[in-house]
Formats: C-alpha cells, structure tokens, sequence
C-alpha cells in the first residue's frame, strides 16, 4: 500500500471514529430515558422520539420534582446547589416539524438556560434538534442536564456513574474527603476490568509505530500513554472503550487516532475533523491539572486539544459554580 493510500485508509476511519463517541453517548441517554419513562427509545430514533420537544418537557418537569423533594429533605445542601424551581409549558400533542414542536423544545432550552445555569458553551438551539443541525450540541447539553440533575438525586446515564466513580477515585488518591452527599448512589454493575484490558491491549497493538506506543497499566481502569505519561481513566460502556478526557469523554479508538503518531498523520492535515470539543463545564473542581499532565512533562495532547478547540469562555467555567 502506497503512502498516500494508506494516509486516506486512516482519514476514513478516523473521520469514522470521531462519531463514535457521539453515538455512544446517544445509546447511553437512549437506555437512561427508556428506564426512567418506559419509552420505546433506543439510539436509532433518538432524535424521532425527542424532536418534538414533549419528552424534554416532561423530563424538564420532571427534574424540578425531584430538585423540590431534595430541597424539601436537605435544605442544607439545596443552597449549595442551583436547584430549577420552575416547571415548562408543554404541549404534549406536538407534532414534528410543526411550531408547537419548536416551542416545546425552546421552552426545554429556555428552562436549561434559567433554571439548570447550563453554561452557552453546552447550549442547543432549537434548529439543532428540530432541523437536525448540530446532534452534537442538543447531545451534550441533554448529559449536562443529567449531569447536574444527578447532584440533586435524579438518576443518572451510565457515562455520568462512570464520571463520578472516577472523580471519587481521583479524590481517593489525593486524601480528598468523599463528596458530602447523603443521597444514595445505584449500584452499577462493576466494570469488567479483564475485559476491559483486553479491549484496550486490541487497539494498542494496531500501532505501527517502529516503537509501539504505549498503554502501561497503571491500575484498573487506568493507563499512562505514550512518551508525555499522560494518564487517562479508560471505562467500558457497552460495547465501547470510552476514556474520559478533560471534562467530556472519547471512545479510547479516536483518542489514539488523535494521540499515536503512526495514527495521527492524516489528522494532524486535516484540522476540520479535529475540531471536537469533548468539553463540559462541570470539570470536578478537585481534578488539578496536574494529574491529568504530570508537572516535569510536557503539556500533553489532550491539554493543547482542549485549548486549541474549546471557545474561551469556556476555560472559564471549569469550576462548578451551581455548588
Ligand atoms: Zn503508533
């Protein structure tokens, strides 16, 4: 294979491998909303079932609920948490493509903005969802939601159990005190960590770099790569291997076409597919950056993604402010 060929075999399949993490978030949110509703959901009609914007609204109204009981039981924490207080005007007979369809969704939007303090960066617009302009934005904005529902006692997708197992672990190992939360958390079922080493040891090993590029074991669920001894948290979900990456999350395949060299050339020309923010506001305030950088290296290449890519207001809203 020529070198040209096989720089435009890579460009295909990472182009293909920037989507995944979008779809498995999709399938992530489509099981959670499918449990908590008992709606007739999954990742395919996603967006068929959500684009009317009732959904949203009932969920809306529903995440109030639960934010007024919480205020009601723990009027201590409640002020330490922006909890939404007002419910949305739904028209539940919406049909897609129809005015009412983008009321119910600008009226969600409206109550993400005033009551959840969801910040612009992680905001959808109407055409987003409705048109289907950008899956991406309506995507993210529906797991910040989940994410800053799930403080006050909402049930929450597996990718944010993940994150806040992982942020527990973080503080674990920094002598950090558990978050003070009385709410009880759901047992996940536990990571299949031996499989999971499988599934990262497969995607190494297609390195063809001439010194392969390395995933070293650092304790379950956890790696250092490459030569810059960045650590990443690496979870199974599904049938994916997601890797948490600044606030968001990656499948562990595009972050690789991202970071190995032997992987990376056809991407490294090709700025426009590499212009995913995996950004989310809520960065746990406890996760310095050190930890994700080791001070003596230099800064690693999830560090200058996130700045070259992430709008600048928001480096900013790293912290949580809603607490
Ligand atoms: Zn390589």
């Amino acid at each position: 294979m020529s070198g040209i060929q096989g720089a435009t075999v890579r460009s295909i399949r990472s182009y293909k491998s920037s989507e995944q993490y979008l779809y498995a978030m999709k399938e992530d949110l489509a099981e959670w909303l499918k449990e908590l509703y008992s709606l007739d959901i999954d990742v395919g009609s996603f967006l068929e079932v959500l684009e009317t914007g009732s959904v949203l609204c009932f969920h809306a109204n529903n995440v109030t609920r639960v934010a007024r009981e919480f205020h009601q039981d723990y009027p201590g924490l409640a002020h330490k948490l922006q909890l939404p207080r007002s419910e949305v005007t739904c028209n539940e007979s919406a049909q897609p493509g129809t005015f009412q369809a983008r009321d119910n969704v600008s009226n969600f939007i409206q109550w993400c903005r005033k009551e959840m303090d969801i910040k612009e960066v992680l905001m959808f617009e109407t055409e987003d969802l409705v048109l289907r302009k950008n899956e991406k934005n309506f995507v993210l904005c529906l797991l910040e939601v989940a994410r800053r529902a799930s403080r006050f006692g909402m049930s929450a997708p597996t990718l944010i159990q993940m994150e806040e197992e992982i942020e527990e672990e973080i503080r674990e190992e920094m002598d950090l005190p558990p978050e003070n939360t009385p709410l009880p958390k759901p047992q996940r079922k536990p990571c299949d960590f031996k499989n999971l080493d499988q599934m990262v040891r497969e995607l190494e090993c297609r390195c063809t770099c001439p010194v392969q590029f390395s995933m070293i074991k650092v304790s379950e669920g956890k790696y250092r790569v490459g030569d810059s001894n960045t650590l990443i948290f690496v979870r199974i979900l599904r049938n994916h291997v997601m890797v948490r990456v600044g606030g968001g999350w990656d499948t562990l395949e595009h972050y690789l076409d991202k970071h190995d060299p032997c992987r990376c050339t056809s991407l490294c020309k090709s700025p426009h597919v590499d212009d995913l923010i995996f950004f989310f506001s809520s960065e746990p305030a406890c996760l310095p950056p050190g930890l994700v950088s080791p001070p003596p290296s230099p800064p690693p290449p999830t560090a200058q993604l996130r700045d070259s890519s992430t709008p600048p207001e928001a480096h900013s809203s790293h912290h949580q402010t809603g607490k």
